[in-house]
Formats: C-alpha cells, structure tokens, sequence
C-alpha cells in the first residue's frame, strides 16, 4: 500500500530499553530528532520492549532519561509496545488467514544444521524451505506461546532509501521463511515494528544502517498485511576505534557514564554533527544550531561525501567531550 503523500510527516525514536544507550545509539536519536524538527514533523517516542528476557526493571525510566538529558522531547504519550499485545495479535491473524504462516518448534540448532550454508555475509541462517510443515497450514493462531514463521519465497525487494538510494535485497534468501511471532506469546521485532509504524502513522523511519537490512522485510510484511510504510533513511553507525559496533563492552561509552562524567549535551550534539559531516569543526552545538544544521539535503551531502573514520569513536573523541 501506497503511503499517502498528503498525510502529515511523523517520525519516532525507538530505542530497545534493554541496556544503557551509548554515544553511537545517542548520535541516531539526535539526528533523526533534529531531522525531524527542521521539518516539522510529529515526533513519537516508543519503547520498543517486547524482547521481554532481555529489559531490565528500570529500565524504561533509563532510556526515558537518556533521551530527555540529551534535550530531546517528542509529542504525545510514550507508546510502550509491551502494554497492549492485541493490535499484533490482529496482524498475525491477518497472516494466518492468508494460509502463508506456520508453525515452528524448531530449535536453532535443528535449523542451523539443515540450513545448506549460512548467508556469506553476515553469516545470518537462512530457514531452509525443506523444515516447513506439510500444508495446508491453519488458517487459525492455534498457541499463541509457539513461534510463527511467514513463508518468503526468494525475490527481490527494492528498499529506496532517502540518503543512501536504491538498494536490492532479497528476503527469501538471506533470511528466508521470516519469525514473526515467538514463543514468549509476543510479535517477533519485523512484526512489531511494521504493526506500530503503520498505526502510528509514521512517515519517515530514521535509523542506523544496520537495519537496512530489516527495510526489506519490513517493507514485505507491510505489503502483506495491507499497511503502508515509512520512508526510509538509514544514517551510518558509529565503530568502536578497535573497528567492532559500539556495544557493552565499550561501556565508558554508556550515555549514562558520559552524562555522570559531566559531558555536556552541547558536545554529544558537537560531535555528532561533525562526525557525521554536518558542520567541519569539531566544536560544541546547542541543539537549535543542531537543528538549524539538519536539512535532509545537508545530511544527503554529508553522507554522500563522508570518509569512513568521521564514524569512528575513539579515545580522541571521549576526551573531547568531556573537556568542561
Ligand atoms: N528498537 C530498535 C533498536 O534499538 C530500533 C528499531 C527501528 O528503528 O526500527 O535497535
């Protein structure tokens, strides 16, 4: 489904409150922010907890706390995935319907060793076909505490990508047959956020391109289900200078520590800006100037002529924010 070009611009921060949000999570949210209120657009903040194992008491406040120290704010009620489960359960209905979605007891091992070859590039398994169950399939949720898998047949999928163009992938064979839902009783991560984007009415989703990826499916599943979905604009992640993603174990990175260390948001908001090649000094930026500085045609230009170390953060760059 087409989105229509009439409807108000919304975006949302997503964070997953499931460990302390680091300077790398921190430069996405206050782009995609200062993006958003360049142009005008409603800002949503959802917590996206459904990984249930994995969030921490507390840690709802943490992440709301995170994004506030940092000077960001958004407009309406925090949306909090784990509070009502009924608009995904709609959804998974809608696929069993279809006669495209089945049940799947099996372990990852099981899946793991009957894959032919993991997909050479991030070594992801793809579910090989010959695991499904015999059809037909129930059109019914017959347990709702059992995973679900939507069959995906190989094709490709067109992602057009605001900063980055256009981008080909092919769902069916680097993932292959999509979880959906998973055996805690809640939509797997693909489900929930295509559910909540579209009856969130968001425009415009602003993310690392580590889920570039994701677009792909997610665009896929929309189309399934009937919904429309979101431009896309993926920024480029931020590396640990021993080249990795930032993670736990770059822990003095934790916005968190940063913010007990007394950095001040003007040079989290200085760096990012520069580091992302939006102003050329490396100099603290009070969130109007960031503002100011974040145009969609700036970060197309930024991007398009960054060199690869701008996104590295390093022992150079923790030094600088916290000068006083
Ligand atoms: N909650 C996800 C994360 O923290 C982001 C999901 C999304 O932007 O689609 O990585």
């Amino acid at each position: 489904m087409k989105l229509d070009p009439n409807r108000p611009r919304a975006t949302r921060l997503a964070p997953t409150p499931s460990g302390a949000l680091h300077v790398g999570n921190a430069r996405t949210f206050l782009l995609n922010w200062a993006l958003a209120r360049h142009e005008g657009w409603r800002v949503t903040l959802r917590l996206e907890d459904l990984d249930i194992g994995r969030v921490k008491d507390g840690a709802h406040a943490t992440a709301i706390a995170d994004l506030a120290d940092l000077g960001l704010d958004w407009d309406g009620e925090v949306e909090v995935q784990s509070r009502d489960l009924m608009p995904y359960r709609a959804m998974l209905t809608r696929l069993a319907e279809s006669g495209e979605l089945f049940r799947c007891d099996r372990s990852r091992s099981e899946i793991r060793s009957a894959a032919s070859a993991p997909h050479a590039e991030d070594g992801e398994t793809r579910y090989p076909p010959e695991l499904r169950p015999p059809e037909p399939w129930p059109r019914v949720i017959q347990a709702w505490e059992a995973n679900h898998r939507l069959r995906v047949e190989p094709r490709d999928e067109h992602v057009f990508d605001e900063l980055l163009g256009e981008r080909t992938f092919n769902p069916g064979l680097e993932a292959g047959d999509l979880v959906v839902w998973t055996k805690l009783g809640v939509p797997a991560y693909q489900l929930a956020v295509v559910v909540d984007d579209a009856r969130h009415g968001i425009t415009d989703v602003v993310r690392g391109d580590d889920l570039l990826a994701s677009a792909a499916r997610q665009q896929l599943l929309a189309r399934l289900l009937g919904l429309p979905h979101a431009r896309w604009w993926h920024l480029p992640l931020v590396y640990g200078d021993d080249g990795k993603r930032l993670a736990k174990r770059h822990g003095a990175h934790s916005l968190r520590a940063l913010f007990e260390r007394g950095v001040k948001r003007e040079r989290i908001a200085g760096w990012a800006a520069w580091s992302i090649g939006l102003v050329p000094e490396r100099a603290p930026l009070s969130l109007d100037a960031l503002v100011a500085a974040t145009s969609p045609d700036a970060l197309r230009a930024a991007i398009s002529t960054r060199n690869s170390h701008s996104c590295v953060f390093g022992d150079g760059d923790l030094g600088w924010l916290c000068e006083s």
